[in-house]
Order: C-alpha cells, then structure tokens, then sequence
C-alpha cells in the first residue's frame, strides 16, 4: 500500500504553535502541517511594531539564554546571528523606595544574595531587615515537600521586610501574579532545591556563584533579543515552513475525536478537514471550549488555569524631558508602594536600535493578577496614569511625543499554589486522547524558552504517535 504522508493540525500561531510546526518538518519533512491561527497575524503576545522612530515590542521584548530551548532553535534556523545582547554597560535594574528609584543590590537573583557587601549597604532596607534577611542562613528547612506560595516562601526565609521592598515586586513584575497565590514549585523550583540541598537560599545561591563567579549584573547578561524586534524570530520560524502551512483567520471553533482521526471544524464557513493528530498551542481556557465534546473533565482542567490582563503603555520621551539619568534597564514597583504601574522598562537602553539617541523609550507595565481593574481604563485615562508616575519617579516632564497601548487580555497564565499537580491531570487526561497534544505558556513555563520547549516537545510525542498509529494501520488488513 501507498503510504501517504502524515497529516497534522496545529492550532494557534504564537511561539508555541509555530515551533511545534517547525520541529514537526525537522523530524518529517514528508509530513503535512496545516497551522491554524485565529488572527490575520502570527506571534500571539510577541508583537513589535515602529512607533515613530523607536522599535517597540508590544509584548515580550527578549528570552534568558540560560534556559537553552530558544537559543538552540535560533541556531538551528540560522537566526542566532541577529541576536544581541542587553547593553553591557548598564546592567542593573531599581525598585522604587519612599517615591525614589533603588537600585536592585548588585548580585541579588531574584530571591536571594549572592553578595552580601551590597545587601548590607543598600537603603532599601533597614538595619533590621538587613539582619533578617542574613539571618536566612539560621532557617531551618521546610520540612515536607509540599508547594508554597512566594509570600510563603519568602517571608519564612527572609523576613517581611526584604520580601515586601525586594523580593516581591522582582518576582511579582515577572509573573503579574498574586505572590500569595504564585506557586514557587512551578515557578521557580530552584528555590526550592536549594533549600532541599543546602538548607539556605544564601549557601545555595553562593556555591553556585562560587562554581560560576557572577560578572556585575550576569543576570541580565542571560537575555538577548532579535536586533530587529521579537517579531523577526516568529517570522524567521514562520519562514522555514512549507507555503501554505499557516491558515491566517482561521478560528478553530471544534476539535473532534473520529474513528480514523481528529476533525478540525473553524468558524469559517468551510467542511471541517480531517487530520492524523491535532496540536493544540492555544491558551487553556480556549482549549477548554474546542475540546470539550471529547473530554469534559479535561475542559473542566483546563479552564481552572486562571488568567490575569495587562496593558503595555509605551511613552517615547525627548531625553532632556527626564531629570533621572536612566542608567539601568528599568524599575519594578513593590506592592506596599501603592502605586498603579507595576513597572518600567527603559527600552532604549536595554537593547541597541531601540530608540535615535536623543529620544528616551520607557514601556511602562499595568494591571496583572492584583490590579485588575487597571484594564476597565481607556487608553487615555492609562496614558495618563503612565505620565503621572513616571513624573514622580523619574521627573518626565511634560507630555511624551509619542504615546501608545496595547492590551493583553487573559494573556498571562497564572501558576498558583498546585500548578504542577493540575498540570499532571491535564496530561494524564490528554494521554487518554491518542492523536491530541497540547502545548503553551499555560502549562510548564510562560517564557519564550519554556514555550518553545513546549511546542517541540509535544510535536515529538504526536508525531512518534502518528507513524505508530499509521505502521498500525499498513499492517492491519
Ligand atoms: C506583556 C507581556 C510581556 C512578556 N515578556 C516576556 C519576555 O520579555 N520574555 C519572555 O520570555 N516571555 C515574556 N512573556 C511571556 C511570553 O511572551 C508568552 O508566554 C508566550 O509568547 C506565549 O506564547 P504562546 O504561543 O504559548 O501563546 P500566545 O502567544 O497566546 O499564542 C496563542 C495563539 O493562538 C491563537 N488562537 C487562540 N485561539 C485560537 C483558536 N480558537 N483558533 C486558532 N487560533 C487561536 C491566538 O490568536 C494566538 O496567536 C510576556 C508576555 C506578555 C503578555
């Protein structure tokens, strides 16, 4: 018999969706990829635009290197030549304290010091908190394996104090999460192993720096970006797939179990088209509604992964408009500040190309888990609110020259205390749907590294299942 080639639906054209295509063609170029995205553009979140003279990415804006799934796609698509790195020379970020910019301790990973000179000179905490916070390595170790909450985890190590004007706002600005809520283990489980292993972040934090000598600011040496916006990375993916692969417009209303495969019917007025196995790269809730004729207790799963908004305001300043002298990539706002952005990043200095010189681009980041009720706001009433706050943070004054917001709504998947349990059911259930994956940042990790992760490791598993399910098929009579 005539064997046909393998033929695969993957649903959603992020950077999830795009690189389980892509992986799918590295392992089978004979097999046949049909993506289907429910925009008229491919990418999802990751979005850069000009605005005026500035490249603005409206979403994510660069990937860790340090997580190696995006760095080792680019190499394989030829595209690791057109990644820079972030500006060497002003490698450190601020929180802000009592209404002023505080510069980040040199040294300190998110959770913990590795350097404890920095610490104990920084004014963003008192005498007593700096005390606490050293006293880390007398806690004793959790005594059970259970997940916990960043609050949790952060004030039974640190003190409220570190936590509340350090930890808090650095971890919180990544994930717009409820740190009450944000589980550590889906999180950030090298926290947690640490503990486990040396019975203190600070021991553990410091042996691996002793392994490894952090140069100043070796975090944010970690992150690189596509010189022409992240948008060039999805269509340099985009661009090594067969014509025709992508199906822009094309919302994917249903996904259906038959007797020979899966049949992909879209809102589109067309007959639904019948494929080998289905993908699904789409947040959880979406994926809820499309597959819950085959599976309703996996729907239920996957719509108790909760979702928080954003909105991305981007204000383009002349630079003789702003008294701070912007010598870091940005600042994150604590909670305890009471403030109505979450944080800022200074685009223009983070990566080369960003902005001409003589302007300043400042992305400014509002909503998230906590404030919610930021995205009821027209864009006016957020522009201004950006403008506000940042007058008092870094005196931008007067109105900016180019003004401009996206929002991101139900964009950013929320792992809560138990992720990684939910996680294991979602997937036990899809196992129990031969010829269905599913992939994207609602799963086991929201950044691009992660996502792509994702995406690749679900296009193994479902083509590994095709050419089973289609020797099975040649040999049965
Ligand atoms: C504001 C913001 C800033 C971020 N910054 C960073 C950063 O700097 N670094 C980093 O690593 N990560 C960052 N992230 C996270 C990261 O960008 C995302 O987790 C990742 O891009 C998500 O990719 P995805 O493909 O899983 O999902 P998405 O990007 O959400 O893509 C899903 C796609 O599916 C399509 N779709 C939905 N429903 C259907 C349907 N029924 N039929 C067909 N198509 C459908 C959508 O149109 C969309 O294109 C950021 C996220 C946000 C929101």
């Amino acid at each position: 018999m005539q064997q046909r080639p393998i033929q695969i639906a993957v649903i959603g054209g992020g950077i999830s969706g795009l690189s389980a295509a892509h992986r799918l063609q590295e392992l089978d170029s004979y097999c046949r990829v049909t993506l289907f995205e429910a925009s008229e553009r491919i990418g999802g979140v990751i979005r850069s635009e000009q605005q005026g003279d500035c490249l603005v990415d409206r979403g994510a804006d660069m990937f860790t290197t340090r997580d190696p799934w995006a760095l080792d796609l680019c190499q394989r698509i030829n595209f690791d030549n057109q990644l820079i790195s972030t500006n060497g020379k002003q490698r450190r970020a601020f929180v802000v304290h009592r209404g002023q910019l505080c510069e980040v301790p040199p040294g300190f990973t998110l959770m913990s010091p590795s350097r404890i000179y920095p610490v104990l000179r920084t004014p963003l905490l008192s005498w007593k908190g700096k005390l606490r916070l050293a006293a880390e390595i007398l806690v004793p170790r959790k005594k059970d394996q259970a997940d916990e909450s960043l609050t949790a985890m952060a004030t039974r190590r640190f003190g409220q104090e570190a936590y509340e004007r350090l930890i808090q706002p650095l971890i919180g600005g990544i994930y717009t999460a409820d740190p009450e809520k944000l589980s550590m283990a889906a999180t950030m489980p090298q926290f947690a192993e640490m503990e486990r292993e040396f019975g203190s972040l600070i021991r553990g934090v410091r042996k691996a720096a002793q392994n490894k000598p952090p140069a100043s600011g070796a975090r944010y040496g970690m992150f690189v970006a596509p010189q022409g916006g992240m948008t060039d990375l999805v269509d340099a993916i985009a661009a090594r797939l067969p014509t025709n692969t992508i199906q822009r417009q094309r919302t994917v209303s249903q996904v259906q179990r038959t007797a020979t495969g899966w049949e992909v019917h879209t809102e589109q007025p067309q007959q639904p088209q019948v494929f080998d196995g289905v993908l699904v790269a789409i947040p959880a809730f979406r994926a809820a509604d499309i597959l819950a004729c085959n599976h309703e207790d996996l729907a239920t799963q996957l719509r108790s992964i909760p979702y928080a908004s954003a909105a991305v305001t981007a204000l383009v300043y002349r630079r003789e408009q702003i008294k701070h002298a912007l010598n870091g990539f940005g600042f994150v706002v604590p909670q305890c500040a009471g403030r109505r952005i979450l944080a800022a990043s200074f685009s223009h200095v983070k990566f080369a190309g960003r902005a001409p010189q003589d302007l300043a681009l400042i992305r400014v980041f509002l909503g998230g888990a906590l404030q919610s009720q930021m995205l009821d706001l027209a864009d006016h009433e957020l522009e201004e609110v950006a403008r506000r706050e940042l007058n008092e943070l870094i005196g931008a004054q007067g109105p900016p020259i180019n003004c401009q917001t996206v929002r991101w709504k139900h964009a950013m998947p929320q792992y809560h205390v138990g992720h990684l349990t939910l996680v294991s059911t979602i997937e036990q259930a899809v196992a129990t749907l031969p010829g269905l994956e599913v992939a994207g940042n609602a799963y086991r990790g929201v950044g691009i590294p992660f996502c792509i992760r994702s995406g690749e490791q679900a296009a193994q598993r479902l083509l590994t299942h095709c050419k089973q399910a289609s020797r099975h098929r040649r040999r049965t009579p």
